[in-house]
């Protein structure tokens, strides 16, 4: 299997993340909910004038899935989902909107918190995560495929089998390390603290199945 290359600038990035710079590394988790959200938006605006699609409110959430065996935390949503060409193109390339825009030095000297500043986007996943994987069929589509990446040498698209439309990111937590624990992104409880932090404005239902005991 081939194994693709990251453009050039996507892998500065990424090897920024990877080595993490950021000490906030649990936004990880408002970049893929937001991006799961755009993606429900891209639905609703569509079928405001696509009378053949119709938007029912409840068909529409983000779900998120510890798993403290298996050491996954997997993200899903029904939103518009992506095309072959679209893995490729939108995970494969630095997304526009503002992600490599590290205003100047003077602010990363002063400390400010730019990550929180400017969306990061997407590649975020790898501050937490040793592989991701992305999952998706696009709405229109009859096939879905599966991009997966551990970092900075790459990333491989193949088919795979999804029933609904929509997206699934699957990401193999770190395993704790000397200096930094990354079992809390795994713990519902935590989990549940960053997106109220975080996601509280996002204007679709995000479920967590709960462990009662
Ligand atoms: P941005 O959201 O600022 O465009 P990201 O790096 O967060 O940049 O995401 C890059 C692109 O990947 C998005 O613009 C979108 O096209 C695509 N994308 C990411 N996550 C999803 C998702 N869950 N569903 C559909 N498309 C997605
Ligand atoms: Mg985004």
């Amino acid at each position: 299997m081939e194994k693709i290359q990251f453009k050039a600038e996507s892998k500065r990035l990424l090897e920024l993340m990877i080595n993490s710079i950021y000490s906030q590394k649990e936004v990880f988790l408002r970049e893929l909910i937001s991006n799961a959200s755009d993606a429900m938006d891209k639905i609703y605006y569509k079928a405001l004038t696509d009378d053949s699609l119709s938007f029912k409110k409840e068909d529409y959430y983000i779900k998120i899935i510890p798993n403290k065996e298996k050491r996954t935390l997997t993200i899903i949503d029904t939103g518009i989902g992506m095309t072959k060409g679209e893995l490729e193109n939108n995970l494969g390339t630095i997304a526009k909107s503002g992600s490599l825009a590290f205003k100047n030095e003077t602010e990363l000297k002063d400390g400010h918190d730019i990550i929180g500043q400017f969306g990061v986007g997407f590649y975020a996943a790898f501050m937490v995560a040793d592989i991701v994987t992305v999952i998706s069929k696009a709405l229109g589509s009859d096939n879905a495929y599966r991009w997966e990446s551990a970092g900075a040498d790459g990333y491989t698209i193949t088919p795979a089998n999804k029933e609904d439309i929509g997206t699934e990111i699957i990401l193999t937590i770190k395993e704790n390390t000397e200096d930094e624990t990354y079992d809390e992104y795994l713990d519902e409880h935590r989990l549940k603290e960053i997106i109220k932090k975080y996601s509280d404005f996002i204007s679709f239902p995000i479920k967590m199945d709960v462990t009662v005991r």
